[in-house]
């Protein structure tokens, strides 16, 4: 009998799943993206995700905001519609609430969902409300509409691989959060991310060939692999073209911390990590200067099937482990 350790977060859902028997035969996605996908009218698809956060493994009471928890549990799931492309439209919000949670907590927590609600023009349209012996948990679904899909397969050898935004900040700001440090840009970061709902939809609406694509959330490494393996091809990462923040940097810089480990394997960027082929860079490029968001090249796909490896600054070459990202268990 395997233990969920040995199995670990992924080999359990795996192990699950594939006993279920019973597809619907109009799903054009189910398990294992970000997103499950069915059509719901002609050129038009539905995306569904759901994300929970944990009191304790997600959030510590003393460290966030109920309204900043309240933007992030909406945010992390906004953030999965964004990695197939989609557009937010509702979501359904489960609250898991004990004994010492207050009703100010939890009127702070929906101003929290209000203002992301109000920001993505979306409809929060339910949910449950249950009690919880010792923590709390939200858990929120999320539905949206795409028009184009963008899944985890589709990468092909030659491709480049881009990201979207800075890497690195959330996993060093919880690091300052753990050690009662406090940093407003790097904390920020991680208490309160933002979902790329805009960024998807310039991709969306572009004729860019976008081959795949996965929002940031276990780290870059452990995602990137999520891509390789779905498509079946490797990837090689440049350390010099990580795109970190001025305040990452001065502040690794400033407190002798190796920047690597946390651009490598740092999770909860909720950035979009996605491949195209050369043809539409100059596209890309100028797509998201006119919006005025950052976009950066970090490396290409190769034939090498399912690995990925990290040319460094010294010229090296090195195979990075999958595992050493975000797993539950
Ligand atoms: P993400 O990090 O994008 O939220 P996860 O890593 O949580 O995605 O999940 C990977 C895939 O496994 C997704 O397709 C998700 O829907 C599916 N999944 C996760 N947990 C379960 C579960 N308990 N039963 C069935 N499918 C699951
Ligand atoms: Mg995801």
């Amino acid at each position: 009998m395997s233990k969920i350790k040995e199995l670990g977060e992924f080999g359990l859902i795996h192990r699950l799943s594939s006993r279920l028997k019973f597809h619907a035969p109009d799903s054009v996605l189910g398990i294992g993206d970000d997103c499950a996908v069915y059509p719901v009218k002609s050129g038009t698809y539905e995306v569904i995700s759901t994300d929970a956060l944990v009191e304790d493994i997600h959030f510590k009471l003393s460290t966030t905001t109920p309204e900043a928890l309240g933007r992030k549990a909406l945010s992390v799931s906004l953030s999965d519609i964004a990695a197939m492309g989609g557009t937010p439209k509702r979501v359904l919000v489960t609250l898991g609430i004990p004994k010492k949670i207050s009703v100010s907590f939890l009127d702070k927590l929906y101003s929290g969902f209000n203002e992301i609600c109000n920001r993505y023009k979306v409809e929060l349209a339910g949910g449950d409300t249950v009690f919880s012996p010792k923590c709390f948990f939200i858990n929120v679904s999320v539905i949206g509409e795409a028009k184009r899909v963008f899944t985890r397969r589709g990468a092909k050898p030659g491709d480049l691989i881009f990201v979207t935004g800075t890497l690195g900040d959330s996993s060093l700001g919880m690091k300052l959060l753990s050690k009662k440090g406090n940093h407003k840009f790097l904390t920020g970061r991680h208490l309160d991310p933002t979902p790329r709902v805009h960024e998807a939809g310039i991709l969306a609406r572009s004729r860019i060939n976008i081959t795949s694509m996965i929002d940031i959330s276990d780290g870059l490494v452990q995602d990137l692999y999520h891509i390789c393996k779905a498509s079946k091809v490797g990837a090689r990462i440049y350390e010099d073209w990580l795109p970190q923040s001025p305040e990452f940097s001065r502040f690794c810089n400033g407190n002798a911390i190796a920047p690597l480990p946390h651009l490598l394997n740092g999770g909860e960027d909720y950035e979009l990590l996605f491949t195209l082929p050369a043809d539409g860079v100059k596209n890309l490029n100028r797509q998201f200067l006119k919006a005025k968001v950052l976009v950066t090249q970090i490396g290409e796909i190769t034939l090498r099937s399912k690995k990925v490896s990290l040319e460094m600054r010294d010229g090296a070459t090195k195979t990075l482990p999958e595992s050493e990202g975000f797993n539950h268990f």
